[in-house]
Protein backbone atom coordinates (compact mmCIF):
# COMPACT_ATOMS: atom_id res chain seq x y z
CA UNK A 1 0.00 0.00 0.00
CA UNK A 2 1.67 3.33 -1.09
CA UNK A 3 0.13 5.38 0.66
CA UNK A 4 -2.87 6.98 3.32
CA UNK A 5 -4.71 10.03 2.24
CA UNK A 6 -6.92 11.85 5.18
CA UNK A 7 -9.59 14.66 4.46
CA UNK A 8 -10.44 16.26 6.99
CA UNK A 9 -13.44 18.54 6.09
CA UNK A 10 -13.47 21.55 8.34
CA UNK A 11 -12.80 25.41 7.14
CA UNK A 12 -12.97 28.37 9.24
CA UNK A 13 -14.27 30.18 6.23
CA UNK A 14 -15.57 29.76 2.73
CA UNK A 15 -13.37 30.78 -0.16
CA UNK A 16 -15.31 32.42 -2.83
CA UNK A 17 -13.72 30.27 -5.71
CA UNK A 18 -14.40 26.72 -3.59
CA UNK A 19 -16.44 23.92 -4.89
CA UNK A 20 -14.48 21.50 -2.67
CA UNK A 21 -17.00 20.02 0.26
CA UNK A 22 -16.28 21.23 3.58
CA UNK A 23 -18.03 22.37 6.67
CA UNK A 24 -18.05 25.24 9.27
CA UNK A 25 -17.54 23.52 12.25
CA UNK A 26 -17.51 23.67 16.46
CA UNK A 27 -15.51 21.51 18.83
CA UNK A 28 -18.70 18.78 19.01
CA UNK A 29 -18.39 17.92 15.35
CA UNK A 30 -14.97 17.75 15.03
CA UNK A 31 -14.75 15.05 17.96
CA UNK A 32 -17.54 13.03 16.14
CA UNK A 33 -15.39 13.00 12.95
CA UNK A 34 -12.10 12.11 15.52
CA UNK A 35 -13.92 9.19 15.96
CA UNK A 36 -15.68 8.40 13.58
CA UNK A 37 -12.69 8.46 11.09
CA UNK A 38 -10.58 6.33 13.44
CA UNK A 39 -13.28 3.67 13.69
CA UNK A 40 -13.08 3.96 10.15
CA UNK A 41 -9.22 3.46 10.13
CA UNK A 42 -9.61 0.48 12.45
CA UNK A 43 -11.88 -1.44 10.19
CA UNK A 44 -10.41 -0.91 6.91
CA UNK A 45 -7.04 -1.61 8.17
CA UNK A 46 -4.05 -3.60 5.80
CA UNK A 47 -1.22 -4.81 6.60
CA UNK A 48 0.94 -3.30 3.82
CA UNK A 49 4.21 -1.02 4.74
CA UNK A 50 2.71 2.41 4.06
CA UNK A 51 5.26 4.77 2.51
CA UNK A 52 3.08 8.05 2.58
CA UNK A 53 0.52 9.61 4.85
CA UNK A 54 -1.22 12.88 3.46
CA UNK A 55 -3.66 14.90 5.70
CA UNK A 56 -5.55 17.27 3.07
CA UNK A 57 -9.34 18.94 3.33
CA UNK A 58 -10.65 21.28 3.80
CA UNK A 59 -8.67 22.35 6.41
CA UNK A 60 -6.51 19.53 8.22
CA UNK A 61 -4.75 22.72 10.73
CA UNK A 62 -8.22 23.79 11.89
CA UNK A 63 -7.92 20.17 14.20
CA UNK A 64 -6.90 21.22 17.24
CA UNK A 65 -3.63 19.65 19.49
CA UNK A 66 -5.86 16.71 21.56
CA UNK A 67 -7.71 16.01 17.88
CA UNK A 68 -4.57 15.41 15.56
CA UNK A 69 -3.12 13.32 18.79
CA UNK A 70 -5.94 11.32 18.80
CA UNK A 71 -5.45 10.81 15.11
CA UNK A 72 -1.66 10.21 15.18
CA UNK A 73 -1.81 7.82 17.81
CA UNK A 74 -4.45 5.75 15.84
CA UNK A 75 -2.66 5.89 12.69
CA UNK A 76 0.80 4.70 14.45
CA UNK A 77 -1.37 2.01 16.53
CA UNK A 78 -3.58 0.60 13.70
CA UNK A 79 -1.10 0.59 10.52
CA UNK A 80 2.66 0.02 9.94
CA UNK A 81 4.53 3.11 8.98
CA UNK A 82 7.73 3.29 7.07
CA UNK A 83 10.34 4.77 9.13
CA UNK A 84 11.01 7.08 6.71
CA UNK A 85 7.52 8.08 5.26
CA UNK A 86 6.53 11.31 4.12
CA UNK A 87 3.98 13.10 6.02
CA UNK A 88 2.36 15.73 4.74
CA UNK A 89 0.08 18.03 6.40
CA UNK A 90 -1.64 21.11 4.86
CA UNK A 91 -2.37 24.30 6.33
CA UNK A 92 -3.73 27.34 6.32
CA UNK A 93 -1.84 30.12 6.87
CA UNK A 94 -2.95 32.27 9.89
CA UNK A 95 -3.16 28.67 12.04
CA UNK A 96 0.53 27.95 11.82
CA UNK A 97 1.98 29.77 15.01
CA UNK A 98 5.09 28.71 16.24
CA UNK A 99 3.47 26.55 19.00
CA UNK A 100 1.31 24.52 16.20
CA UNK A 101 4.39 23.97 13.86
CA UNK A 102 6.23 22.33 16.58
CA UNK A 103 3.20 20.30 17.40
CA UNK A 104 3.53 18.99 14.11
CA UNK A 105 6.82 18.54 14.10
CA UNK A 106 5.75 16.13 17.96
CA UNK A 107 3.85 14.39 15.78
CA UNK A 108 6.32 13.29 13.01
CA UNK A 109 4.69 15.29 10.18
CA UNK A 110 7.88 15.87 7.61
CA UNK A 111 6.17 18.34 5.04
CA UNK A 112 3.80 20.95 5.32
CA UNK A 113 2.10 22.72 2.39
CA UNK A 114 0.40 25.56 3.16
CA UNK A 115 -2.32 27.50 1.31
CA UNK A 116 -0.73 30.55 0.90
CA UNK A 117 -2.56 31.67 -3.03
CA UNK A 118 -1.38 35.22 -3.17
CA UNK A 119 0.96 37.69 -1.74
CA UNK A 120 -1.45 40.47 -2.51
CA UNK A 121 -3.99 41.39 0.60
CA UNK A 122 -6.13 43.01 -2.09
CA UNK A 123 -6.42 39.49 -4.24
CA UNK A 124 -6.70 37.18 -0.81
CA UNK A 125 -9.60 39.95 0.05
CA UNK A 126 -11.46 39.15 -3.72
CA UNK A 127 -11.12 35.33 -3.33
CA UNK A 128 -12.65 35.20 0.45
CA UNK A 129 -9.39 33.90 1.90
CA UNK A 130 -8.84 34.45 5.45
CA UNK A 131 -4.84 35.05 5.88
CA UNK A 132 -3.05 37.86 4.79
CA UNK A 133 0.47 38.02 2.80
CA UNK A 134 1.95 38.94 6.31
CA UNK A 135 0.33 35.67 8.17
CA UNK A 136 1.39 33.29 5.12
CA UNK A 137 4.81 35.05 5.54
CA UNK A 138 5.13 34.08 9.39
CA UNK A 139 3.93 31.04 8.65
CA UNK A 140 7.00 30.22 6.66
CA UNK A 141 8.93 31.65 9.24
CA UNK A 142 7.44 29.47 12.17
CA UNK A 143 7.42 26.27 9.52
CA UNK A 144 11.28 26.57 9.47
CA UNK A 145 11.95 27.82 12.92
CA UNK A 146 10.09 24.79 14.16
CA UNK A 147 12.96 22.16 12.29
CA UNK A 148 10.68 21.57 9.37
CA UNK A 149 12.60 21.10 5.85
CA UNK A 150 10.35 20.18 3.51
CA UNK A 151 7.96 23.11 2.44
CA UNK A 152 5.95 23.36 -0.34
CA UNK A 153 3.18 26.40 -1.24
CA UNK A 154 -0.03 26.90 -3.05
CA UNK A 155 -0.36 29.83 -5.53
CA UNK A 156 -3.16 30.81 -7.81
CA UNK A 157 -3.15 32.41 -10.87
CA UNK A 158 -5.45 34.25 -13.19
CA UNK A 159 -7.22 35.97 -10.43
CA UNK A 160 -9.62 38.59 -10.88
CA UNK A 161 -8.14 41.63 -12.56
CA UNK A 162 -4.55 40.40 -12.15
CA UNK A 163 -1.35 41.42 -14.99
CA UNK A 164 0.96 38.97 -15.96
CA UNK A 165 2.98 42.09 -14.22
CA UNK A 166 1.28 41.40 -11.00
CA UNK A 167 1.92 37.63 -11.48
CA UNK A 168 5.37 38.22 -12.22
CA UNK A 169 5.76 40.04 -9.00
CA UNK A 170 4.03 36.81 -7.19
CA UNK A 171 6.62 34.71 -8.42
CA UNK A 172 9.58 36.38 -7.04
CA UNK A 173 7.65 36.76 -3.34
CA UNK A 174 7.42 32.90 -3.73
CA UNK A 175 11.04 32.16 -5.21
CA UNK A 176 12.84 35.01 -2.74
CA UNK A 177 11.65 32.53 -0.25
CA UNK A 178 12.67 29.56 1.61
CA UNK A 179 10.63 26.83 -0.13
CA UNK A 180 10.98 23.60 -1.72
CA UNK A 181 8.10 23.02 -3.49
CA UNK A 182 5.38 25.29 -5.39
CA UNK A 183 1.48 23.84 -6.77
CA UNK A 184 0.48 26.55 -8.56
CA UNK A 185 -3.15 26.41 -10.51
CA UNK A 186 -4.99 28.59 -12.51
CA UNK A 187 -8.27 29.89 -11.25
CA UNK A 188 -11.14 28.36 -12.38
CA UNK A 189 -14.83 29.54 -11.86
CA UNK A 190 -16.79 26.66 -11.07
CA UNK A 191 -20.33 26.86 -10.74
CA UNK A 192 -22.33 27.14 -7.73
CA UNK A 193 -19.37 29.03 -6.65
CA UNK A 194 -19.89 32.56 -4.93
CA UNK A 195 -16.89 34.06 -7.76
CA UNK A 196 -18.66 32.44 -10.50
CA UNK A 197 -21.71 34.39 -9.61
CA UNK A 198 -19.44 37.48 -8.73
CA UNK A 199 -18.85 36.76 -12.42
CA UNK A 200 -22.15 36.70 -13.59
CA UNK A 201 -22.96 39.61 -12.64
CA UNK A 202 -19.65 41.85 -13.88
CA UNK A 203 -18.45 42.26 -10.16
CA UNK A 204 -15.22 40.67 -10.95
CA UNK A 205 -13.30 40.38 -14.21
CA UNK A 206 -11.93 36.97 -15.59
CA UNK A 207 -8.31 36.95 -16.64
CA UNK A 208 -8.50 36.61 -20.46
CA UNK A 209 -6.97 33.48 -21.78
CA UNK A 210 -3.90 34.74 -23.74
CA UNK A 211 -3.22 36.37 -20.20
CA UNK A 212 -3.36 33.05 -18.19
CA UNK A 213 -1.38 31.30 -20.80
CA UNK A 214 1.23 33.93 -20.45
CA UNK A 215 1.50 33.61 -16.88
CA UNK A 216 1.78 29.82 -17.07
CA UNK A 217 4.48 30.50 -19.62
CA UNK A 218 5.99 32.56 -17.16
CA UNK A 219 5.82 30.23 -14.29
CA UNK A 220 6.93 27.59 -15.65
CA UNK A 221 10.28 29.66 -17.06
CA UNK A 222 11.06 31.50 -14.07
CA UNK A 223 10.75 28.11 -11.80
CA UNK A 224 13.16 26.48 -14.22
CA UNK A 225 15.89 29.79 -13.84
CA UNK A 226 14.90 29.06 -9.57
CA UNK A 227 16.39 25.94 -9.61
CA UNK A 228 12.60 24.20 -10.07
CA UNK A 229 12.00 20.69 -11.95
CA UNK A 230 8.61 21.12 -13.51
CA UNK A 231 7.57 17.34 -12.51
CA UNK A 232 4.11 17.63 -13.33
CA UNK A 233 1.96 20.47 -15.20
CA UNK A 234 0.90 21.79 -11.81
CA UNK A 235 3.71 20.89 -9.23
CA UNK A 236 7.81 22.52 -8.92
CA UNK A 237 10.28 21.07 -7.01
CA UNK A 238 13.64 21.44 -6.20
CA UNK A 239 15.85 18.39 -6.48
CA UNK A 240 14.24 15.78 -3.63
CA UNK A 241 11.51 17.31 -2.78
CA UNK A 242 9.03 16.15 -5.39
CA UNK A 243 5.84 15.06 -2.94
CA UNK A 244 6.37 11.50 -2.73
CA UNK A 245 2.32 11.36 -2.07
CA UNK A 246 1.40 12.82 -4.99
CA UNK A 247 4.12 11.10 -7.30
CA UNK A 248 2.41 7.68 -6.49
CA UNK A 249 -1.03 8.62 -7.01
CA UNK A 250 0.09 9.86 -10.52
CA UNK A 251 2.07 6.94 -11.04
CA UNK A 252 -1.34 4.89 -10.04
CA UNK A 253 -0.57 3.16 -6.91
CA UNK A 254 -2.75 2.48 -4.39
CA UNK A 255 -4.05 4.23 -1.47
CA UNK A 256 -6.58 4.33 1.02
CA UNK A 257 -8.60 7.62 2.02
CA UNK A 258 -10.08 7.81 4.67
CA UNK A 259 -13.20 10.37 5.91
CA UNK A 260 -15.91 12.16 4.19
CA UNK A 261 -15.54 12.17 0.55
CA UNK A 262 -11.66 10.62 0.78
CA UNK A 263 -11.44 8.45 -2.08
CA UNK A 264 -9.16 4.69 -2.10
CA UNK A 265 -7.58 2.89 -4.83
CA UNK A 266 -6.49 -0.18 -5.28
CA UNK A 267 -3.56 -0.23 -7.30
CA UNK A 268 -5.61 -2.24 -10.60
CA UNK A 269 -9.06 -1.30 -11.09
CA UNK A 270 -11.00 -1.06 -7.66
CA UNK A 271 -12.11 2.73 -6.52
CA UNK A 272 -13.82 3.72 -3.44
CA UNK A 273 -15.89 6.82 -3.19
CA UNK A 274 -16.82 7.83 0.85
CA UNK A 275 -19.72 9.29 1.38
CA UNK A 276 -18.97 13.32 1.25
CA UNK A 277 -21.65 14.60 3.74
CA UNK A 278 -20.17 14.50 7.55
CA UNK A 279 -23.17 14.31 9.03
CA UNK A 280 -23.87 10.63 7.18
CA UNK A 281 -20.15 9.97 7.79
CA UNK A 282 -20.61 10.26 11.46
CA UNK A 283 -23.81 8.73 12.03
CA UNK A 284 -22.04 5.37 10.58
CA UNK A 285 -20.06 5.06 13.78
CA UNK A 286 -22.54 6.42 16.62
CA UNK A 287 -25.12 3.81 15.76
CA UNK A 288 -25.75 0.97 18.55
CA UNK A 289 -25.24 -1.71 16.11
CA UNK A 290 -21.63 -2.89 15.79
CA UNK A 291 -19.33 -0.38 12.81
CA UNK A 292 -20.04 -1.96 10.22
CA UNK A 293 -17.98 1.32 7.68
CA UNK A 294 -19.09 4.45 6.34
CA UNK A 295 -21.09 5.08 3.65
CA UNK A 296 -19.32 4.72 0.63
CA UNK A 297 -19.79 3.42 -3.18
CA UNK A 298 -17.07 1.21 -4.83
CA UNK A 299 -16.11 1.64 -8.52
CA UNK A 300 -14.44 -0.98 -11.01
CA UNK A 301 -12.67 0.33 -13.92
CA UNK A 302 -13.02 -1.22 -16.89
CA UNK A 303 -9.87 -2.07 -19.60
CA UNK A 304 -10.56 1.13 -21.43
CA UNK A 305 -11.17 3.34 -17.94
CA UNK A 306 -8.07 2.39 -16.68
CA UNK A 307 -6.47 3.64 -20.42
CA UNK A 308 -8.06 6.97 -19.34
CA UNK A 309 -7.02 7.07 -16.52
CA UNK A 310 -3.52 6.40 -17.29
CA UNK A 311 -3.40 9.46 -19.94
CA UNK A 312 -5.09 11.88 -17.54
CA UNK A 313 -2.48 11.50 -14.69
CA UNK A 314 0.82 9.78 -16.12
CA UNK A 315 1.06 12.08 -19.10
CA UNK A 316 0.60 15.70 -16.80
CA UNK A 317 4.18 14.26 -15.24
CA UNK A 318 7.68 14.32 -16.28
CA UNK A 319 8.42 10.55 -16.93
CA UNK A 320 5.18 10.34 -18.86
CA UNK A 321 2.83 7.20 -20.23
CA UNK A 322 5.67 4.21 -20.57
CA UNK A 323 4.57 2.34 -23.54
CA UNK A 324 5.55 -1.17 -22.37
CA UNK A 325 2.40 -1.00 -19.35
CA UNK A 326 -0.06 -1.17 -22.66
CA UNK A 327 -1.42 -4.54 -24.55
CA UNK A 328 -0.88 -4.18 -28.02
CA UNK A 329 -4.50 -2.62 -29.58
CA UNK A 330 -3.89 0.11 -26.79
CA UNK A 331 -0.09 0.93 -27.92
CA UNK A 332 -0.91 1.28 -31.52
CA UNK A 333 -4.06 3.24 -30.83
CA UNK A 334 -1.74 5.67 -28.54
CA UNK A 335 0.59 5.86 -30.99
CA UNK A 336 -1.27 6.38 -33.63
CA UNK A 337 -3.45 9.03 -31.84
CA UNK A 338 0.04 10.66 -30.70
CA UNK A 339 1.15 11.02 -34.08
CA UNK A 340 -0.12 14.17 -35.00
CA UNK A 341 1.21 15.50 -31.61
CA UNK A 342 4.35 13.83 -32.42
CA UNK A 343 5.28 15.77 -35.76
CA UNK A 344 4.43 19.08 -33.60
CA UNK A 345 7.36 18.61 -31.53
CA UNK A 346 4.26 18.49 -28.55
CA UNK A 347 5.18 14.95 -27.56
CA UNK A 348 8.74 12.60 -27.68
CA UNK A 349 8.86 9.08 -27.43
CA UNK A 350 12.40 8.37 -25.21
CA UNK A 351 14.73 5.86 -26.29
CA UNK A 352 13.16 3.78 -23.04
CA UNK A 353 9.81 3.83 -24.35
CA UNK A 354 8.09 6.83 -22.85
CA UNK A 355 5.35 9.21 -24.36
CA UNK A 356 6.27 12.63 -22.73
CA UNK A 357 4.71 15.91 -23.11
CA UNK A 358 7.55 18.86 -24.69
CA UNK A 359 8.05 21.86 -23.18
CA UNK A 360 5.36 23.25 -25.76
CA UNK A 361 3.28 20.41 -24.98
CA UNK A 362 2.54 21.34 -21.65
CA UNK A 363 0.56 24.54 -22.22
CA UNK A 364 -1.83 22.79 -24.96
CA UNK A 365 -1.48 19.46 -22.54
CA UNK A 366 -5.22 19.25 -22.17
CA UNK A 367 -6.28 19.73 -26.33
CA UNK A 368 -3.53 16.67 -26.38
CA UNK A 369 -4.66 14.36 -23.34
CA UNK A 370 -8.27 15.03 -25.19
CA UNK A 371 -7.11 13.43 -27.97
CA UNK A 372 -5.56 10.39 -26.92
CA UNK A 373 -8.88 9.51 -25.19
CA UNK A 374 -9.80 6.32 -25.81
CA UNK A 375 -12.95 6.21 -28.22
S1 LIG B 1 -9.64 26.56 2.77
FE1 LIG B 1 -9.42 25.15 1.02
S2 LIG B 1 -11.11 23.68 1.21
FE2 LIG B 1 -11.59 25.42 2.57
S3 LIG B 1 -12.91 26.75 1.36
FE3 LIG B 1 -10.79 27.48 1.09
S4 LIG B 1 -10.00 26.41 -0.74
FE4 LIG B 1 -11.87 25.35 -0.06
Amino acid sequence: MAGIYIHVPFCEKRCSYCSFYSTIHGKKERDAYVHSLIAEMQHRQTKDTIQTVYLGGGTPSQLDTEELEQCFEALHRIFRIAPDAEYTFEANPDDITLEKARHLVQLGINRVSLGVQSFNDTQLITINRRHTAQQARAAIDNVHEAGIKNLSIDLMFGLPQQSLEDWQWELEQAFSLDIQHLSAYALTYEEGTPLYYDRARGKVEECDEDTSLAMFRFLSDRAQIAGFEQYEIANFAKTGFRSRHNSNYWKGLSYLGFGPGAHSYDGHSIRRFNEHKLRAYNAASTLKAPFADVPHQIETLTTDERYDEMILTRLRTREGVNLEELDDKRKSYLLRTAQPFLERELLIITSDQRLQLTHAGIFVSDDIMSELMWP
